[in-house]
């Protein structure tokens, strides 16, 4: 592909950009739609052309769908010499869907029992050689990603920020907030949509149901303010009968490449009736009015997080410190929205000004994940002096500022305090004005944590995994990434 053509595709993404935005700011509730193909199926030869087919569909219609690619499918379309195919998937947008897909260790298999920094190095060292064949293929980053089936992990986060990937697309339940989109790990995630997710079936009946819950579904969001709805395919499922990774590696099989099995096709009119039951799916959302089509490149510019774009007040401070005494959770300070973890932050900076020159101040905050670990031993009463209090305040903040991470313990006066009771005795000093005299251990219990699933069977129902596998010690450390979570706002409209 030549540099004049990805310029050509640079402007054109420009203008549809632009023309968004205009037509937004013309006081519309904007409701956008994403489309994107999980192109994963490296077996079938026949998929390639599904995934060719779809492409061109976007661009005969000067829209664009985004297409998560798994980086073996990247490898054998250049191997099979289907430059025709990358052209077209070039196109649209180009996302990430791992290296391997539903080879065994998948993502959630390998990281199981790894801590979070031995889970994000392992996620990095595997998921990172599909990357770079990817962006060597297409000669562009990957604007999101999205795990293989069910195969989610909270490790993949901060893999996803080194690899400057800022989105976070797929539907899966282990974590949520809301039905909408969310910032988890510092990361935009559009997941679980609840009725915002809207896929068809093959026959006319389907379609017809589909493009009727689709227009339901656009209402609310208009009548909401606005908002995304995600639609999701993969090419392979328009041209076989049974998914390619089923066929060979369902209940942890993990067969040698010379004993893969090529899945079964559906018949030639079955394949045409899918595609044109998608094309009629397709060509009702693009013809409806008030609505943009957004590829994942797009969308985290339409959710800005202005937490770090614009300092803290004294009353965003002061906000903060009455809402943790209510409930530790995020906080919405009227357009902009701070998480557990960014309220401990601010609170603690805040503290930790020095008495001689305190006067309130205007906060900018760096950011930082949630703890590592969760202590086994800590005190649950105690009174500190001021003194004390300012000095873990500082020495948190200087753990989360070289760590990029919550302490999984504060040390107050040579004392193990949880993070939560910090951030609720912070609250309490904070929200009194108090700077001096004693300050007595308030306890808090991490509300946000109701925000990432349980350990439960229905989390690990994907068909590739070993029977009976659920992870419980990776879902406890995704609940300790809670302390990141937060709405996403849609970018104001004004
Ligand atoms: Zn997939």
């Amino acid at each position: 592909m030549s540099a004049s053509r990805w310029r050509l595709t640079g402007v054109f993404l420009a203008c549809l950009f632009i023309c968004a935005s205009s037509w937004a700011a013309s006081g519309n509730p904007a409701v956008y739609v994403t489309f994107w193909f999980d192109t994963e199926d490296f077996i079938l030869p026949q998929a390639d052309d599904a995934a060719k087919r779809l492409a061109e569909m976007f661009a005969e219609r000067n829209v664009q769908a985004t297409f998560k690619i798994v980086g073996e499918k990247a490898r054998v379309l250049e191997e099979r010499a289907r430059d025709d195919v990358i052209l077209a998937l070039a196109k649209n947008d180009i996302a990430y869907h791992s290296t391997y897909h539903s080879v065994h260790p998948t993502p959630s298999e390998y990281c199981r029992d790894l801590d979070w920094q031995e889970g994000v190095a392992e996620f990095t060292r595997r998921e990172g050689v599909g990357l770079d064949i990817l962006r060597r293929v297409f000669g562009v980053n990957a604007s999101c990603y999205g795990q293989p089936g069910g195969s989610w992990t909270p490790q993949s986060y901060a893999a996803l920020r080194a690899f400057d990937i800022p989105l976070y697309l797929d539907v899966t339940s282990h974590v949520n907030l809301n039905d909408r989109p969310f910032w988890y790990c510092g990361v935009l995630n559009i997941l679980e949509l609840g009725d915002c997710v809207i896929r068809t079936g093959w026959t006319g009946e389907e379609v017809k149901q589909a493009c009727t819950r689709f227009d339901r579904a656009h209402e609310k969001l208009r009548r909401e303010g606005g908002g995304i709805i995600s639609i999701f395919y993969h090419p392979c499922e328009f041209v076989h009968r049974q998914f390619w990774d089923g066929v060979n590696f369902a209940r942890g099989a993990n067969p040698p490449r010379s004993e893969w099995k090529l899945p079964p096709l559906k018949s030639p009119p079955e394949q045409e009736q899918a595609f044109a039951a998608f094309e009629t799916y397709l060509d009702h959302i693009v013809r409806h009015p008030a609505t943009r089509l957004v590829t994942a490149r797009e969308i985290p510019s339409l959710y800005p997080d202005r937490v770090y774009s614009h300092p803290l007040t004294e009353a965003d401070i002061q906000t903060i410190a009455t809402a943790f005494q209510q409930s530790l959770t995020y906080v919405d300070l009227g357009g902009r929205v701070v998480s557990a973890a960014e309220g401990l932050l601010t609170l603690s900076a805040s503290v930790a000004q020095s008495d001689a020159t305190y006067r309130p101040n205007e906060l900018t905050l760096e950011f930082a994940y949630g703890p590592a670990s969760t202590p086994q031993r800590f005190i649950t009463e105690g009174t500190f002096t001021w003194g004390a209090i300012q000095d873990a305040a500082r020495e948190l903040l200087q753990i989360a500022r070289e760590a990029k991470l919550l302490p999984s313990v504060v040390w107050v006066a040579g004392r193990p305090v949880r993070p939560e009771d910090f951030a609720v005795t912070l609250a309490s000093v904070v929200a009194s004005g108090q700077r001096s005299g004693r300050v007595p251990l308030h306890r808090g219990e991490l509300e946000a944590k109701k925000y990432v699933a349980d350990n439960a069977p229905r989390l690990w129902g994907w068909i590739i995994f070993p029977e009976g596998f659920n992870a419980p010690r990776m879902m406890e450390i995704a609940r300790l990434q809670a302390w990141t979570i937060k709405p996403a706002i849609l970018r104001s409209q004004n």
